[in-house]
């Protein structure tokens, strides 16, 4: 059975709308799948009625949290879409990132690019914006040749359009998930750019919060990374989890499906279900 717990759609910054999504993992020949949009589950109304075949379709999200400094994600996996205050958390996590925008806007206004942001809103499926809204605009209007580019001048880490501090606390998050039934599982935990005593103090604080899994596998990582994240999860006593973090077709790194499996001595997620 092949799973693919992490992928995004255009209710996110993702490239394809959630029926072509849909379409391409069967093509892919995934069996079970979690659209896990940043802070929205509006992909599974856009799929009501559409012939799934075989494919096995979770409710997903990914939801951005804040812990110490960081901004972090926290993916829900089988949440209940409708109900238990969900929808409300999310609303107000999008009206979040819509405050962010202005502010990022704003920002690059005074770099020599105004009126981002109602180009941003100009397009389809357009109530959950991140950076990679405007990394797209930066392109478009000729700013930078690549998003890549986009981002390291403009929107990476220690840039003018990351502003800081703006997500609710990762025990929140949690909390949401989990009182919508959901699993909650700690996203790329190799992608903190943490040593290895602060991520240590990450997954404790996740799990003292509620959270019950992290991802060992995400994108197409080297098999040393896999065994090692692999063994910090079984040292955390966490269940395992994996997905391929899908934005578009055409990056091999993180094709649908394409996430090499988790390790033997990990306990799938997917096992408590
Ligand atoms: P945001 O949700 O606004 O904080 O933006 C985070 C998203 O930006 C991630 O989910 C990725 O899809 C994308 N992203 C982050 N870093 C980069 C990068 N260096 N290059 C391209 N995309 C990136
Ligand atoms: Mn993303
Ligand atoms: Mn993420
Ligand atoms: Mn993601």
């Amino acid at each position: 059975m092949l799973f693919d717990l992490h992928c995004h759609s255009t209710a996110s910054d993702g490239k394809l709308p959630a029926r072509d999504l849909v379409a391409h993992a069967i093509a892919a020949g995934v069996d079970v799948l979690a659209i896990t949009d940043h802070d929205s589950v509006a992909a599974y109304a856009q799929l009501d009625g559409v012939d799934l075949g075989k494919l096995e379709l979770l409710p997903g999200v990914e939801i951005s949290a804040q812990w110490r400094n960081l901004g972090i994600h926290v993916v829900g996996l089988n949440v209940r879409i409708d109900g238990d205050g969900l929808g409300d958390a999310l609303d107000s996590q999008r009206q979040a990132r819509l405050e962010r925008a202005e502010i990022i806007a704003d920002k690059l206004a005074k770099k020599g690019f105004p009126d981002l942001l109602p180009r941003i809103q100009a397009l389809a499926d357009n109530d959950c914006i991140g950076r990679p809204h405007f990394a797209d605009q930066l392109v478009a209007l000729g700013a930078t040749r690549t998003t890549d580019e986009a981002f390291r001048k403009y929107l990476a880490a220690d840039r003018l359009g990351n502003v800081q501090q703006f997500w609710p606390p990762l025990c929140q998050t949690v909390q949401w998930i989990r009182n919508a039934g959901g699993t909650a599982v700690l996203a790329h935990p190799g992608k903190y750019s943490l040593t290895r005593s602060r991520l240590g103090e990450l997954i404790d604080d996740f799990k003292a919060a509620g959270g019950q899994a992290m991802e060992v596998v995400s994108g197409r990582q080297d098999a040393y990374k896999s065994r090692d994240l692999a063994n910090l999860c079984a040292q955390k006593a966490l269940l395992a989890s994996c997905g391929s973090d899908f934005h578009q077709p055409g990056q091999s790194w993180a094709e649908l499906g394409a996430q090499s499996p988790l390790p033997d001595n990990c306990i799938p997620v997917w096992d408590i279900w």
